[in-house]
């Protein structure tokens, strides 16, 4: 590294790289491109322990820029100007100190769906899309089925569900109004909102009728766990989306002890659950009266998913 390029990083970390460079009567001896910003940040987010840096560097940078990332490779050597450093900068230490970057961005995608999020709810998961893939993938030509999503939190679940269902009826509940304001909002994004029904309620407390499929992401981590979580998740993310509890198994076993009530006869209820929880819940859905109690599991092949169905 030459000592200018030394200096250029300092000056970029410091937020003063073009006006010291016009101060200095450099004017433009120095440009950042898209391709030297994108290393110098990939560079340190690493230093940083961001895990994707360079993913994350280029979805920060696309956000900045109002581009898509594939743009950025298109045209590597474009020039930043003043006003898009600027811009850029903040979001680069905001990054670095922890927020994720899903909440600096304000959005995320979700099955191919562009969603808002923020501290209101969870970021959600790639897990959380493979379950929505799995009820997709048994009830795709289906017509009208009736599901119930439990914490919708962003409203992910039900959402992507109303996109891609065959005329399906749709409620979702969370206990938290915040959360539901923001699914709502969601749900108008897509234009999706006549779609759901959006109601608040702790679980099943105000929920009335029975359904074919009953969905939910609850918190899972147990309490003793939480503060092992990695910084991002645990400074930001809301607890009580996370919180499950003694062993984590609080608020699965609460939505187990009530499910048989709300489940159509043959409906089948899809929970999302910690990677070391398969048995215990496996065990207890059976108890409480389940049929055809499986476990599947995620990509990367841990038990992910509890399912259950009420006897026809
Ligand atoms: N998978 C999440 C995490 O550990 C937990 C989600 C949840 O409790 N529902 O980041």
């Amino acid at each position: 590294m030459t000592f200018l390029q030394c200096y250029d990083i300092l000056k970029f970390a410091s937020g003063t790289a073009y006006k010291t460079y016009k101060d200095e009567g450099y004017i433009l001896s120095k440009t950042w491109t898209v391709k030297e910003i994108l290393d110098w940040t990939r560079d340190y987010f690493k230093g940083a322990g961001v895990e994707r840096s360079r993913l994350e560097a280029e979805q920060l940078l696309a956000y900045t820029l109002e581009i898509d990332r594939i743009q950025l490779y298109m045209d590597p050597d474009r020039p930043l100007d003043e006003k898009e450093l600027d811009n850029f900068r903040p979001l680069v230490k905001e990054r670095k100190s922890g927020q994720p970057l899903q909440y600096i961005t304000g959005q995320v995608s979700f099955m191919g769906l562009s969603l808002k999020v923020d501290e209101r709810v969870l970021i959600p998961r790639p897990e959380t899309e493979e379950m929505t893939e799995e009820i997709l993938g048994e009830f795709r030509d289906n017509e009208g089925v009736k599901v119930l999503d439990l914490g919708t939190g962003s409203g992910a679940i039900a959402i992507a569900l109303a996109r891609f269902l065959v005329e399906p009826t749709i409620s979702a509940v969370d206990k938290s109004p915040e959360a539901l304001e923001l699914a709502k909002e969601n749900a108008q994004l897509n234009n999706l909102e006549k779609e759901i029904d959006f109601k608040q309620s702790d679980w099943f407390s105000e929920v009335t009728g029975n359904y074919d499929v009953i969905v939910s992401n609850p918190p899972y981590v147990p309490s003793s766990k939480l503060k092992e979580l990695k910084p991002k998740i645990k400074y930001h993310e809301p607890q009580e989306a996370l919180d499950g509890g003694d062993e984590g198994l609080q608020e699965i076993k609460n939505i187990l002890n009530q499910v048989e009530d709300f489940l159509s006869p043959d409906g089948t209820v899809f929970l999302e659950i910690g990677h070391d929880q398969g048995e215990d819940v496996k065990d207890y859905a059976a108890a409480q009266n389940l049929q055809d109690v499986r476990l599947i599991e995620d990509s990367r092949g841990k038990d992910r998913i509890l399912c259950g169905s009420k006897e026809a």
